[in-house]
Order: structure tokens, then C-alpha cells, then sequence
């Protein structure tokens, strides 16, 4: 089959490569029709993850229809058309009881090593996300092996069309863990840092929820018109004004009831220098989350879909013990907000694919990821379509 494969920094390429093949009772083998590019696969794609081999297969957004299933599994059958969230849980262990997904720690031995805390559990493994995360074959590919099938894998309805379910895999959940983790009710106001796809998708959730105000902080002006226009947020521009100043000018000098960080680490440097930055988890630049601390109100909430590593420069503490913030993160528990979300699709309430620019077959993924990384051509999320 053809896949997209990691081959070192900005150097990725469709090649053909072995057929997935089951490999335990509840794994499924997936024929992918559709899967999309996320920002979390632009650190991989920059070189920022050290654990990323030469041949690895990229990809943890993506759907299909079920092509084989191992004899153990009862969830779904040859035939089924599915979506897969990006975290694989066992559903079984102490934190899939307590519906933290991604936290999952029978699925990946080694995500222990990312933190400080010897000896701590392991978090979930995901797809197609470096040996950190369990070195799972990703789904930017015409077939994937998917494990954990009777907990993963959510069956669709035929009436809805690929690319409005898609986002379902990862960033729709992740706007919504986001949007909740900010704690937004009918009335609030919330400023999200970063216009990309999760920024979009926090935006999105934030209205459902009943958000009033929403700020939307970026450096690119489509990305903030498309805010503006879709999501009637206020546009603010961090290369021509400081949003935090603004934000506390716009709200009587108290600052947003929530801010959400959806820009995450942005180690400055080299490829090769922001590995080792991870590495030895050092962190990065803390820009967008020092502006999140400044722009919130006092006993606000700080809410962090953005992916750091490591420890953050200049975090300034001070102000937030000041202010009693209150900072929820992490990965996306997908499979608990999926079937909620799945309804509010369905019932026209949530039309994420409405963020999608870019439509190329899987031939072309390495331009879609080089446009997307370069933001170019007005890119804001590229969808890839195996052929067949
Ligand atoms: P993206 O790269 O398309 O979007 C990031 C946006 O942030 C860009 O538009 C960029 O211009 C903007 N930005 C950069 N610095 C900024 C600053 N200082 N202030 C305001 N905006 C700034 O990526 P995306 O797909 O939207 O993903 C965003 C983040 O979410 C990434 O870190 C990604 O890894 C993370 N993510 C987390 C989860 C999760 O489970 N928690 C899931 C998916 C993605
Ligand atoms: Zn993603
Ligand atoms: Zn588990």
C-alpha cells in the first residue's frame, strides 16, 4: 500500500510500504477514506519529537471502513464505516474507568519518560505520533491496523459526508475538552490564543456552550477574518497590537473569564536544537501563555489544549497565584465527548468541516504539509483522500 513516511525534518513522503497485517484478537484493519493533517503532526514534521524514525508512518486523524477484524472483535464488523479517535485506550484500567482516555496506561510503556517523576504510569499510546507514543502506525496511509477496536473505533451514519465527521478523531473533542476546561457557560466571555484548526474548533464549542464575547489572538489575518466571519469573534493581531492590553480595555480593565492557549510549544532554533529542546525536556518560548495569564480575569480559568514539553521560560506564577487562576490541560480524552459531539453533528449544531481550505489526494501530503506548516495559500486544515 502507499503511506506518508517520516524521513527527517520537513522531509516527508508517500512510499510504498507493507500491508498492515492483524496482529492481535481485537485489532481491525481499516481502509482509510479520508484523514486530515493536525497541528500536533507539524512538531513531528519540524523535527521537534525525538523519538521519530526513519520510515514512520504519520497520521492520527483519519476514518474508514473496517476491511478485516480480529476474532475478539464485537464493536464493529467487515463493512462498518468508523472514525478513530487519536488516543488508543484499553477501556479496562484504572483511568479509562474514570474516562481519561488519554491517560490510558496499558497502551504505551514508554510515555512514562516524559516526565520528570520517575517510575510515574505511562499515558496512552496514539497513532502515527512517534515511539514516545507507542510507535503505532499512523492512518495517512491507504490501509492502518487499528488495536483497542471494541473501545476505539465509533461507528457513523451513512446520511453523513466524511469530511463533516473527520474532526471527530481529534480536534472537534479537543475544542470541546478545551471549551469545558475553560469552564464556559451561557454569558462568558473567553479569549482563545491561536486561529488554527483547534483554536477554530475551542471557537466553535465556545458558542455552543453559549459564549458571549469571544477574542481570537493570531498573527495571520485570514485565519483571523475567517474567525471574525464564521465564528463572530473579535479579531486581535499580535504582530500590530498587544491582546492582553486590549482584551483588559475591552472588559472594564477585569480581563476575560477564561483564556484558552491553543498555540502550544514553539520552540525557537533549529530542527536539530528543538529536538534536543524535548529531549531534555526544556520547554519553549511561553509567549502565548504568559499573554493568556495577562489577559484573564482574577479567578479566571487558563485552559491549555496547545501541546507543551518540558518546563516553560518565564511562566510568571506570581501573577497567576495573584490573579487564583485555576489551569486545566492535556490530551484529549476523545472517546468521552465523541458520541455527545457525534449528536450536535448530526443535528446541524456543529459543522466542523466548514475550517477545511485544502482537499488533495494522499499522492500530494507532502505539500499539504508544506503549506500548512508555511501557512500559505490561506491554508488553514488540509484533508487527504487515499485513492481507491
Ligand atoms: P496550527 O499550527 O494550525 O495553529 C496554531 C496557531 O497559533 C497558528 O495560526 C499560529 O499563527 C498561532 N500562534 C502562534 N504563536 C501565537 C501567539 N503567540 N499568540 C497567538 N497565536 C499564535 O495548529 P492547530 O492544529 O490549531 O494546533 C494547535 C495546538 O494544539 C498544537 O500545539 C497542537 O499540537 C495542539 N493539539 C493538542 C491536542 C490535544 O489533545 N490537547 C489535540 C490536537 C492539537
Ligand atoms: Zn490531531
Ligand atoms: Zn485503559
Amino acid at each position: 500500500m502507499f503511506a506518508l513516511t517520516y524521513q527527517g525534518p520537513f522531509d516527508v513522503r508517500v512510499e510504498r510500504v507493507p500491508d498492515p497485517a492483524i496482529q492481535e484478537p481485537d485489532d481491525v484493519i481499516l481502509r482509510v477514506t479520508a484523514t486530515a493533517i493536525c497541528g500536533s503532526d507539524l512538531h513531528l514534521y519540524r523535527g521537534k519529537m525525538p523519538a521519530m524514525e526513519h520510515g514512520d508512518i504519520l497520521g492520527h486523524e483519519f476514518m474508514g471502513v473496517v476491511e478485516e477484524a480480529g476474532p475478539a472483535v464485537t464493536k464493529v464488523r467487515k463493512g462498518d464505516r468508523v472514525i478513530v479517535p487519536f488516543v488508543i485506550a484499553c477501556g479496562e484500567c484504572f483511568f479509562c474507568h474514570r474516562e481519561l482516555y488519554s491517560a490510558c496506561e496499558t497502551t504505551n510503556p514508554d510515555r512514562g519518560a516524559l516526565v520528570h517523576a520517575k517510575g510515574i504510569r505511562s499515558g496512552a499510546a496514539f497513532f502515527g505520533y512517534s515511539h514516545l507514543y507507542g510507535g503505532i502506525p499512523g492512518g495517512q496511509a491507504e490501509y492502518v491496523r487499528v488495536p483497542k477496536a471494541n473501545v476505539g473505533p465509533f461507528k457513523v451514519p451513512g446520511s453523513l459526508a466524511d469530511e463533516r465527521v473527520l474532526f471527530l478523531t481529534d480536534i472537534l473533542p479537543t475544542g470541546y475538552q478545551a471549551a469545558l476546561n475553560a469552564g464556559i457557560t451561557r454569558g462568558s466571555s473567553v479569549a482563545i490564543f491561536g486561529a488554527g484548526p483547534v483554536g477554530l474548533m475551542t471557537a466553535a464549542c465556545a458558542r455552543l456552550l453559549g459564549a458571549d464575547t469571544v477574542f481570537m489572538v493570531d498573527r495571520h489575518p485570514y485565519r483571523l477574518e475567517f474567525a471574525q466571519a464564521t465564528y463572530g469573534a473579535i479579531p486581535l493581531n499580535i504582530e500590530k497590537q498587544d491582546p492582553a492590553e486590549e482584551i483588559i480595555k475591552a472588559t472594564g480593565r477585569r480581563g476575560v473569564d477564561a483564556v484558552v492557549d491553543a498555540v502550544g510549544f514553539e520552540a525557537k532554533g533549529s530542527p536539530v536544537e528543538t529536538a534536543m529542546a524535548w529531549a531534555k525536556l526544556e520547554g519553549g518560548s511561553s509567549e502565548a501563555m504568559r499573554q493568556c495569564i495577562a489577559a484573564v480575569r482574577r479567578g479566571g480559568r487558563v485552559s491549555v489544549p496547545g501541546v507543551y514539553a518540558g518546563p516553560l521560560h518565564a511562566f510568571p506564577w506570581g501573577d497567576a497565584f495573584e490573579k487564583g487562576l485555576s489551569f486545566a490541560g492535556g490530551q484529549t480524552h476523545v472517546q468521552k465527548y465523541l458520541p455527545d459531539l457525534l449528536r450536535h453533528i448530526g443535528e446541524g449544531e456543529l459543522q466542523p468541516d466548514v475550517i477545511i481550505s485544502h482537499h488533495l489526494p494522499l499522492a500530494e501530503a507532502a505539500r499539504g504539509y508544506e503549506i500548512f506548516s508555511k501557512k500559505e495559500d490561506n491554508c488553514r486544515k488540509v484533508v487527504l483522500t487515499p485513492a481507491g
